[in-house]
């Protein structure tokens, strides 16, 4: 749908752009406005594109002599090369709170594992085994009250990590058939 841009919207952007352009001028020869002798002007041309860092106030005489003035089509590829860098800075920021957010996560994700080795490391050293499900909700239960962290699939993946091939342990069943975690043997 082709949508010039409305007069409620006009009436909305006009302080934003009287604030922008330092007060109630031409953002093109810079003199004062007046009377009826001034538009909203489109900087890309596109007079659909009706963003306010597409819109700037001009007399209607400097917008005409736009056409054939280089000065003036420089002053206007200027404020929109402001524009999208004024974007590029916000959308940046958004990704660092992003990233900041991403990176706690990494930690907590750090720190639990490495919680998760202490305790089968000093179980298994004192006591040769422990059983699975005791490690597993012990884990847990210690996370949630230091961390307010810890799910059991969360445990479980540490756990599996801890007794994978490459592992300090292993997983095996004792004389009941229960899973218990041993040291690896060869390790
Ligand atoms: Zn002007």
């Amino acid at each position: 749908m082709f949508s010039y841009m409305t007069p409620r919207k006009k009436t909305e952007y006009l302080p934003k752009l009287i604030e922008i352009q330092d007060g109630f001028t031409c953002y093109l020869c810079k003199k004062p406005l007046h009377g009826n002798d001034w538009i909203y002007e489109h900087l890309d041309g596109d007079k659909q594109h009706n963003d306010i860092g597409n819109i700037r106030l001009a007399h209607q005489s400097c917008n005409i002599a736009k056409l054939n003035s280089p000065e003036f089509q420089i002053i206007a590829r200027n404020e929109l090369e402001k524009e999208s860098e004024k974007c590029l800075k916000g959308r940046k920021k958004e990704d660092n709170e992003g990233l900041e957010h991403y990176s706690s996560e990494i930690e907590i994700n750090i720190k639990c594992r490495n919680y998760t080795k202490k305790f089968i490391t000093e179980r298994v050293v004192t006591d040769g085994s422990i059983l699975y499900s005791d490690a597993l909700w012990g884990i847990v239960n210690d996370l949630n009250e230091k961390y307010n962290h810890g799910s059991e699939q969360a445990v479980r993946r540490y756990l599996n990590a801890l007794c994978s091939i490459t592992g300090k342990f292993m997983i095996t069943k004792n004389a009941e058939g229960k899973k218990i975690i041993v040291k690896r043997i060869g390790n």
